[in-house]
């Protein structure tokens, strides 16, 4: 069977899972419906319409998962499985992810809105990578033995100590809306790689690549309960788990202020937690930069998936040398997107996740007018549902303004012109996030320099948005706790026990 959207024919595996109501939970194996019977819909953000009725779990749907995965943790199917099986088992997920890749892509599209071209040759790619490259950890995870000096030792005895690493138990994996496939295999991956079991709970706005991974995952062979998925609002199906004594760790993914709010839920039972926050990453334009480059890097780093990206480059400063270079630059790059479906093989830039969004940016360039900001290009707002913003960059605007310190997550750069370099690190390191940060310029010690002044996890030096599941990615200041990817990304999953013996 195939299902068409406008005059676009879904592939039939798309269109088979969508016609075999996927909306249920996967709870211990089984794919359920929520305790209430409730359940919400997901929409297609370029046009409004309804994909799917997907259930509404809430905190009875919760107890229940997280019961189902503490089972598992100690059931002999995970808890026994060497540590070989465990790495060919993530590497069979990505094999069967490789297989769907096209199916997820367009499912990701879909549900939530960003180009096809991205969905395929980006974000599956890069959520696949993640199990290949954790795939590689589950044999290297090894403790230390401990030469001791400890003064109580018995007469004619020693003592040995040695650690294990642990996994830290059942996890409760919270992701948001903009790189839903990937924000969850950046989670999944690291933790099964570790030996813990997790239950995933997707954003309300684009539940249905996680449902569809769930078959995959049941297909890869993963046990029952190892991985469980919950559809949900985040007050409720969120804030049950973050809330649960049954989860040791909550790996969280999303704005800075629901992660401020999990801090006091997780201090309930002082379960674990990673925060995985916000932004407003600076990019600094020196003038010596590879300016086409510079231009370019910038202009696809705020404008890609419609700026609904963490590390977006939403405050360039160039210098002012450069600087109308790089707004003409910018503004020419931004009008040349064609915005369209997603699934339109003709066009650059898909919608904002939801109509809600996309008010929220509108409001924002409208507070920046009134407030003297100028509009180069862009600031539009257009389609069925009112939810094709177009790329907007803007000058003028100065350092106290919203724009200029709040999280937009939509495509509108704002650009500023600079004169010394130090001025310049000053006003980059002028916010409470510290997620990432650009530098563009041909020389190497001002690359070096700027990298190390600048308070962010991530520093790129003529690039931008440049991630692998081998780079630490993580915020500092308010931009999050701990890291994710890289063998810092196992550490999250992992306790240490250490084991003390007189022999
Ligand atoms: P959000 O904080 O509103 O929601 C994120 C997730 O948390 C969703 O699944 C939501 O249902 C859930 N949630 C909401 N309230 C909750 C609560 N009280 N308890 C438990 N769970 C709750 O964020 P969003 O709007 O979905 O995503 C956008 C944000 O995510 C942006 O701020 C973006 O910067 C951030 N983000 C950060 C990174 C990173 O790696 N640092 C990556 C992607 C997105």
């Amino acid at each position: 069977m195939t299902i068409e959207i406008g005059n676009i024919a879904l592939r039939e595996r798309v269109s088979q899972f969508l016609a075999d109501d996927p909306g249920k939970l996967l709870i211990g194996g089984a794919w359920v419906e929520a305790s209430s019977g409730e359940r919400f819909s997901t929409i297609d953000p370029a046009t409004g319409a309804v994909i799917a009725h997907v259930a509404r779990a809430r905190e009875a749907d919760a107890d229940k998962a997280v019961s189902a995965a503490r089972t598992a943790l100690i059931s002999p199917a995970w808890a026994k499985m060497t540590p070989a099986a465990r790495s060919a088992l993530l590497w069979r997920i990505a094999d069967v992810m490789q297989e769907h890749l096209e199916d997820l892509a367009e499912l990701e599209t879909l549900d939530q809105g960003k180009n096809l071209r991205t969905s395929l040759f980006g974000e599956v790619p890069a959520a696949i990578s993640q199990f290949r490259y954790y795939a590689g950890w589950p044999t290297k995870i090894t403790g230390e033995t401990i030469p001791t000096s400890l003064s109580r030792t018995p007469p004619g005895k020693e003592v040995f100590a040695y650690t294990r690493r642990e996994p830290v138990g059942v996890v409760a994996a919270v992701v948001p809306w903009n790189s839903p496939l990937i924000m969850t295999a950046m989670k999944l991956a690291p933790a099964l790689a570790a030996g813990c079991t997790i239950v995933l709970k997707p954003a309300e706005n684009t539940p249905l690549t996680a449902l569809y991974l769930g078959r995959l995952l049941q297909e890869a062979g993963v046990p029952d309960g190892v991985v469980n998925i919950l559809t949900g609002y985040g007050t409720e199906a969120g804030q049950a788990l973050a809330d649960h004594r049954g989860v040791d760790k909550l790996a969280f993914t999303g704005s800075t202020a629901v992660g401020k709010r999990l801090v006091s839920s997780a201090a309930g039972s002082l379960k674990r937690l990673t925060l995985e926050l916000g932004g407003k990453s600076p990019s600094i334009i020196m003038p010596d930069a590879d300016l086409p480059a510079a231009i370019e890097g910038v202009s696809r780093g705020i404008f890609d998936n419609g700026g609904q990206v963490c590390v977006a480059s939403a405050r360039i400063y160039a210098h002012r040398d450069v600087y109308q270079d790089v707004v003409d630059g910018m503004a020419a790059a931004g009008d040349k997107l064609r915005l369209g479906h997603g699934l339109d093989s003709a066009a650059d830039l898909g919608p904002l996740v939801s109509r809600a969004q996309a008010e929220r940016v509108s409001d924002f360039i409208s507070e920046g007018r009134v407030e003297g900001a100028t509009v180069v290009t862009g600031g539009t707002l257009s389609g069925p549902a009112d939810t094709f913003f177009s790329p907007t960059v803007l000058t003028d605007v100065r350092a106290d303004m919203r724009l200029m310190r709040e999280e937009i997550f939509g495509p509108v750069a704002v650009v500023t012109p600079f004169d010394d370099l130090d001025e310049v690190v000053g006003w980059a390191n002028d916010s409470d996030y510290g997620l990432a940060a650009s530098v563009w310029t041909e020389g190497l010690s001002n690359g070096h320099r700027v990298a190390s002044a600048l308070e962010a996890g991530t520093v790129w030096v003529n690039c931008h948005s440049f991630l692998g599941p081998e780079l630490p990615k993580g915020g500092h200041k308010e931009s999050g706790w701990g890291y994710e990817n890289g063998a810092q990304g196992l550490e999250n999953y992992l306790e240490t026990k250490t084991v003390v013996m007189v022999i």
